[in-house]
């Protein structure tokens, strides 16, 4: 029987994943994938990289924890990767306790040492529990690893632009910006916050894709100092970066539509962070001034989207990391694997 052949395109955090998930399901695929950049230099570069067992919906929770499962068993197998584990301590008003216990999965009760340790930095009155099983990672260093071991059983192709798709019922042509063309079974299109732009803009434009600015700001404080806490109802966190000695403070910012490339902080989201800070942990506020820009994909479900675009079942979609991307990536990546199991089987 022939390999089937598979172009991934986007060699970001989600790319890579599939890209890696593939050969384990199909040892005998061959694959190509395909960046118009470097490795990672996506949205992962900007990823803040905090994983962390919490979804609103069943399907959400269910690929938070099988993406839990697949990074803990790639950090035990491989410990030099840049995976640091920690536990958050969640923080809401009584009123929301239902919800909260909802959306976390395994919250704790906290101890009186814990609590006095965190007084400092909250405001009294807050509920307050502990929620295990969380790390962090270096988002665009764990691509780049994936890469890595992906040259030595598939193409990847750095550089090079994917600009013309022609699907037929037989396979489809990917023609490249470098001059080549390929002849693949099937395209994954991985593009990140590109998902409306480029060759394949007619194809995903009924996704009902939008481009939202991320924002996190950056505070100097020893990543070793402190207790790392998430406000599940103000959609906020406060999370060590140990790889990169700071702490970092993530809220949700509200700017929609932005062309997605890097952009400077501006004084404007400083002070939209600062005021969100101010809310939850007002003590940590002055330490606020620097920090990261970038976008994500957000579907309309804000769910994770894995479906197919063409008419023939032979480019598949996958992406909308509605700000967790990086957090569920392996168990998006489980279910593109899934949809291209005909293709994987028969070619
Ligand atoms: C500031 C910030 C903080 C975040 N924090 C977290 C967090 O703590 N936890 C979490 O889970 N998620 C977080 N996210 C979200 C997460 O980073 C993203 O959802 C995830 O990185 C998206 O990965 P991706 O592979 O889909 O996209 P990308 O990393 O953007 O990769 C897409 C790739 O497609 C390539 N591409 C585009 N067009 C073409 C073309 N025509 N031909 C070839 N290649 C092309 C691009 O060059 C790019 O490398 C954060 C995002 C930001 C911006």
């Amino acid at each position: 029987m022939r390999a089937p052949h598979i172009v991934v395109v986007g060699g970001g955090i989600l790319g890579c994943t599939i890209a890696s998930r593939l050969l384990e399901r199909e040892p005998r695929a061959r694959l190509t994938l395909v960046d118009r950049g470097l490795i990672g230099s996506g949205a992962s570069m900007y990823s803040a990289g905090v994983h962390f067992p919490v979804g609103r919906s069943e399907r959400v929770r269910r690929l938070s924890a099988a993406s839990a499962d697949y990074y803990q068993t790639l950090s035990a197998g491989h410990p030099q990767l840049p995976m640091h584990g920690f536990d958050f301590f969640v923080a809401a008003d009584a009123a929301d306790a239902e919800a909260v216990r909802a959306r976390c999965a395994g919250l704790l009760p906290v101890t009186a040492e814990e609590r006095l340790s965190l007084a400092s930095d909250l405001p009294a009155g807050r509920e307050l529990w502990r929620l295990p099983a969380c790390h962090v990672t270096d988002v665009q260093a764990l691509a780049l690893w994936q890469a890595r071991r992906l040259r030595e059983r598939a193409e990847v192709l750095e550089g090079v632009g994917v600009e013309a798709l022609d699907e037929g019922a037989d396979g489809v042509r990917v023609v490249l910006s470098s001059g080549r063309t390929l002849a693949a079974d099937a395209v994954v299109l991985a593009p990140g916050p590109w998902a409306n732009e480029g060759c394949w803009r007619e194809l995903t434009a009924a996704l009902g894709i939008r481009v939202k600015k991320v924002v996190a700001l950056h505070l100097q404080r020893p990543p070793e100092e402190g207790r790392a806490l998430f406000f599940p109802v103000e959609d906020a966190f406060l999370a060590p970066l140990p790889h990169r000695g700071h702490w970092l403070f993530s809220y949700t910012c509200q700017q929609w539509d932005p062309a997605p490339e890097a952009g400077r902080l501006e004084a404007r989201e400083i002070a939209e962070a600062r005021e969100a800070l101010l809310g939850v942990a007002p003590a940590l506020a002055p330490l606020l001034g620097s920090g990261r820009v970038f976008c994500d994909a957000y579907s309309p479900s804000r769910e994770p989207l894995a479906q197919y675009v063409g008419r023939h079942q032979r480019i598949l979609f996958v992406g909308a990391g509605n700000g967790s991307g990086y957090r569920l990536a392996p168990g998006i990546a489980a279910e593109a694997v899934a949809l291209l199991n005909p293709t994987l089987t028969n070619g």
